[in-house]
């Protein structure tokens, strides 16, 4: 049961969602009205309920039919759609187990993540040793270790146990620190599936080599608890707790279907937005992510239906490959497209778990920085909420931050705090912060009729709005900002190191520059002297250049790996090393050789942005 605060606070809120009532569209334009009502969820729902009944793991059966139901619902509409067949290098779970070698003991009830090494039968055998890291408090540090991440080899040969989802990080350091498997403590009684590879998409030959050859294993909280105990009781009595970890996976070459529905602009077909989801799941995945595949359904639907008034194209994507290939679909379509959406996407749109239930506020949304207007007007507009949120994590099918493409939204609405913290429950990764995420229980009962139809509408209008703005909606003075708090931070960790500070001193010369050229070209475009096509091209040039130095330390036609992007990565190594090393050390030569490189990529990019816009304004 929920305290009476929490049920308040969640009647106050659904008062408020009654604004999405059709009196409250009072802030839509006349089209935005009309989309808005054939949005009815009945579309979405049918699929929904369907999907309910399919295991659409990543080259199964399942997942055929799945991108089956949804070609012919389009079909069936008139809407355009073409289905690739790409090949996609998954790793499929098929069992693990954990057992202490003693006598008398049973096996421990186990599952293992994507990508985890294979054991054999035999499994792997070593000594237990706890290295604690601690539990993820919500969704946002979900990604981050907590482990000692300096690679020194101090758990060769050993089973490490730590608590948490087995996600990259925390793998990555267990692994440079010399473990043979790991075990991790789920936050609760449910074992989560998970993917552990840091390795983006489809591995290449430059990073291949970073596939985990850990093996790993998640137990329960309890069991993991026991185990947790047991090996301290056992330290004390300066004995050893040995212990098997057994994992089995298949890893390979799988053909996946990609489905991409095209609804053409009217005005500017050639330039389009992108909006997308993963049709693939763990079990029946409900809320993550039936939900936003039918989102995505109704919304394509409702498009063509209205794609008169449309002014630039929409590409609707459903994508394999996410769940068990660390969103190989995506990826794919990165790859083979790559040129193609540098030069037209003009931004795109992720739809992962909306209209989950108890999923009231959107106060963990997505955005690069020049989309948070954007995403909050809509979000204002349609609910009367303010939406929460801010930088992307590395996750989710953003597979497009090389490319530097903005982006909105990852995860969509998620239950009230106080009704998450009522409830006992851990963060989780999508599923709207139900617990039933990525396990066997994420089914019907995990999803929300009624959100999900105010969801869907929220997608809708923001992708709308993307379309048919005249002028593209990219506060780019708005990515400027973000970026020099972002520098800001980073030179404070510098403080009392002046020489290594005056390193960062051309970032902010740069930063300043460019934010007065920003200024000048508002003004000339607001005395009428610069047209909207020469406006619009240098936006997305310049959104391209911010949002790689933003989110990307690779190349555009690369991917950065799945592990944890800072702000303006490239001066991240200010305060990740230059600070913690002594002065003069050898190491803080190397850091600060780390960082004048990362500095030049940083200025350079700023003054070719800023050349684009002097350009436009000089017009
Ligand atoms: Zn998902």
């Amino acid at each position: 049961m929920q305290p009476m605060q929490s049920s308040e606070t969640t009647q106050m809120i659904r008062g408020r969602q009654d604004d999405t009532t059709p009196r409250a569209w009072r802030r839509l334009s006349p089209d935005e009205r009309a989309l808005m009502a054939s949005i009815t969820g009945d579309e979405a729902w049918r699929l929904v309920e369907r999907f309910a009944t399919l295991v659409r793991e990543s080259g199964s059966e399942d997942e055929r039919r799945a991108a089956r139901y949804v070609v012919e619902r389009l079909r069936e509409a008139g809407v355009p759609v073409e289905v690739y067949t790409p090949t996609l290098y998954l790793s499929l779970p098929r069992g693990a187990e954990v057992r202490v070698d003693a006598p008398g003991q049973a096996a421990i009830r186990a599952k293992t993540p994507s990508f985890s090494a294979s054991t054999g039968p035999g499994g792997r055998r070593g000594p237990l040793v706890y290295v604690p890291s601690g539990f993820a408090r919500g969704s946002a540090d979900l990604f981050e270790s907590g482990l000692d991440g300096s690679g020194r080899r101090d758990l060769e040969g050993a089973i490490a146990l730590t608590e948490g989802l087995p996600l990259p990080q925390k793998v990555t350091d267990l692994e440079a620190r010399g473990a043979a498997a790991a075990i991790f403590i789920s936050p609760g009684e449910r074992i989560h599936e998970a993917i552990c590879t840091p390795v983006w998409g489809g591995p290449d030959l430059d990073n291949q080599h970073r596939r985990p050859k850990l093996a790993v294993a998640a137990v329960s909280r309890s069991d993991g608890e026991r185990l947790a105990a047991a090996a301290r009781e056992a330290a004390g009595g300066g004995r050893r707790l040995e212990v098997t970890v057994v994992t089995r996976l298949e890893e390979g070459l799988y053909p996946c279907p990609v489905v991409v529905a095209t609804i053409p602009g009217a005005v500017e077909p050639e330039r389009f937005v992108l909006l997308h989801g993963h049709l693939d799941s763990w079990h029946v995945g409900v809320g993550d992510n039936a939900v936003g595949d039918g989102a995505l359904l109704e919304i394509a639907r409702a498009l063509w239906q209205h794609r008169a008034a449309l002014r630039r194209s929409v590409r609707v994507a459903w994508w394999p490959g996410h769940s068990q290939g660390r969103y190989a679909g995506s990826t794919w379509y990165a790859d083979a497209f790559g040129v193609e959406l540098a030069e037209r996407c003009v931004a795109h749109v992720n739809c992962d778990s909306p209209g989950c239930r108890w999923a009231e506020v959107l106060q963990d949304v997505s955005w690069t920085p020049e989309l948070e207007g954007l995403v909050k007007e809509v979000v204002r507009d349609l609910t009367g909420q303010e939406a929460g949120g801010g930088r992307p994590p590395r996750a989710g099918d953003y597979s497009f931050n090389n490319l530097g493409i903005s982006a909105a939204f990852m995860l969509s609405s998620t239950m009230p705090e106080d009704l998450r913290r009522a409830k006992g429950y851990y963060g989780v990764g999508g599923c709207g912060g139900n617990v039933e995420w990525h396990t066997e229980d994420d089914d019907l009962e995990v999803a929300d009729r009624e959100l999900l139809v105010r969801d869907t509408r929220i997608y809708a209008l923001a992708v709308w709005r993307l379309a048919n703005a005249e002028v593209l909606p990219l506060d780019v003075r708005a990515a400027v900002a973000d970026m020099r708090q972002a520098a800001q931070a980073y030179a404070r960790k510098l403080e009392g190191r002046p020489a290594a500070r005056s390193v960062l001193d051309g970032v902010f010369d740069e930063l300043d520059r460019l934010e007065a050229a920003l200024e000048s070209m508002e003004t000339a475009r607001q005395a009428g002297r610069i047209g909207v096509g020469p406006l619009n091209e240098t936006l997305m040039k310049v959104s391209r250049i911010l949002v790689r130095l933003h989110f990307a330390r690779e190349g555009a036609f690369r991917q950065d790996p799945a592990l944890p992007v800072p702000p303006l990565p490239d001066l991240a190594v200010a305060a990740e090393r230059l600070a913690e090393s002594p002065e003069e050390s050898v190491e803080a030569f190397f850091a600060t050789n780390s960082l004048v490189r990362g500095r030049n990529r940083v200025v350079y990019g700023l003054r070719e942005a800023r050349r684009l816009v002097e350009a436009l304004a000089a017009v």
